[in-house]
């Protein structure tokens, strides 16, 4: 069988920063969109050579069976460049498109804008949805509210677009056990293929990880629910998920049966990827690269036709068996302890002992997993792992 090879393409813009973010994106001009989405364009084109002058091996004879569009807001883009971008894809590839993802907040979405999506080959849309309570969505910088999301979701489901994923976040200022339950509900009457529910993590460099530090009011740190009240909310989610029929398949996702996000396993599974635009990464299986973060910087480079990575690293024997442990035990099958010794000619199991006696994983003959009551401490886990 072919080698099977997703592709992610990263577009950083967005309308407003949200105040718990601290990703590479940011608020630019749309003066910048059709170039970028040019540049894109271009480095799809140019990439035997630009990973040749890079000393990075292709991945040979793969089949591209996904592609993920995420951000940032890619809906924001016009959608005939995203159908460009797609396009470029189709034409620089051998191709077997399974799962077309496209990222979009609730608000951007448009009738037409769904139609011209489903035309151009995108076959599942990821929402940003969050939280389906205005007073979350107002404190955390949100542009749109749970009506928009109802819209969107009918326009989506016009459009004929049968695979849907909802992203909820859980630890949004002003969040409570009641709140909670209302944002579950909804989702759950809403019935999307495919949810994410991430904790929240206060990252210092977020305006509102500032306010948790320096103190302050406008972004209503004080409303934030403590780590105790995460753990419930987590809890709450696996039950009610389960109880609605979904398959809890990694530590943050949950989909219908037959629809696990194909592409994102891939990361898990350390399967080949690229990362087209500025700030994607990619593996090709031993090396990892990065491209650079800044989008004028990036489409300068592209332009010019000089190279747009600023990262590439070769992916020790040791890094890759940790991979392998800390990606799949983020899956709930867990990972077979047996392939892994084998394949790094390792000894894991005296370690995996003393974490099963600390109860912080379980074992059934050579597949070990996270033991359930620890996935939502799953980093405490991991840190564990290797010290
Ligand atoms: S939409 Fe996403 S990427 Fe953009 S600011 Fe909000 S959290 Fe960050």
């Amino acid at each position: 069988m072919a080698m099977r090879l997703g592709i992610y393409v990263q577009v950083p813009f967005c309308q407003t920063k949200c105040t718990y973010c601290n990703f590479h994106t940011g608020v630019f001009s749309n003066s910048l969109y059709s170039p970028y989405a040019a540049a894109v364009c271009c480095e799809i084109t140019q990439h035997p050579k630009l990973l040749k002058d890079a000393g990075i091996e292709e991945v040979a004879a793969a089949t591209v069976d996904t592609v993920y569009v995420g951000g940032g807001t890619p809906s924001l883009l016009e959608p005939s460049a995203l159908a460009r971008i797609l396009d470029s894809i189709r034409s620089n590839f051998s191709c077997e498109l399974a799962e077309v993802t496209l990222e979009a907040d609730p608000e951007t979405i448009t009738a037409e804008k769904a139609a011209a999506w489903r035309a151009a080959g995108f076959n599942r849309v990821s929402m940003g949805v969050q939280s389906f309570g205005d007073k979350e969505l107002i404190a955390a910088g949100r542009m749109h509210r749970r009506q928009d999301t109802y819209r969107a979701t009918q326009l989506l489901r016009d459009a004929g677009l049968a695979n849907l994923s909802f992203d909820l976040i859980a630890g949004l200022p002003h969040q409570t056990d009641a709140s909670w339950e209302n944002s579950l509900e909804q989702l759950l009457s809403l019935r999307p293929e495919h949810a994410s529910i991430y904790l929240m993590e206060i990252d210092e460099g977020s305006r509102l990880g500032r306010e948790v530090l320096s103190g302050g009011t406008r972004y209503s740190a004080s409303a934030l629910p403590d780590d105790d009240a995460m753990a419930r909310f987590y809890e709450h989610a696996c039950a009610c998920l389960a109880s609605a029929g979904y398959i809890h398949y990694e530590i943050s996702n949950w989909g219908l049966p037959g629809f696990e996000s194909r592409h994102n396993l891939k990361y898990w599974r350390r399967e080949p990827y690229y990362g087209f635009g500025a700030g994607a990464h990619s593996f090709n299986g031993a090396q990892r690269w990065a491209n650079a973060h800044d989008p004028a910087a990036y489409v300068a480079a592209i332009e010019q036709g000089r190279s747009c990575f600023e990262q590439l690293e070769q992916v020790s024997r040791q890094q890759a068996l940790e991979e392998e442990l800390f990606l799949g035990l983020r899956q709930l099958a867990g990972v077979d302890l047996a392939r892994i010794e084998s394949k790094y000619s390792a000894s894991l199991r005296p370690r995996i002992e003393e974490l099963r006696e600390r109860g912080l994983v379980e074992c059934e003959g050579t597949c070990v997993r996270l033991a359930p009551d620890r996935l939502a401490v799953s980093n405490e886990v991991f840190v564990h792992l290797l010290d």
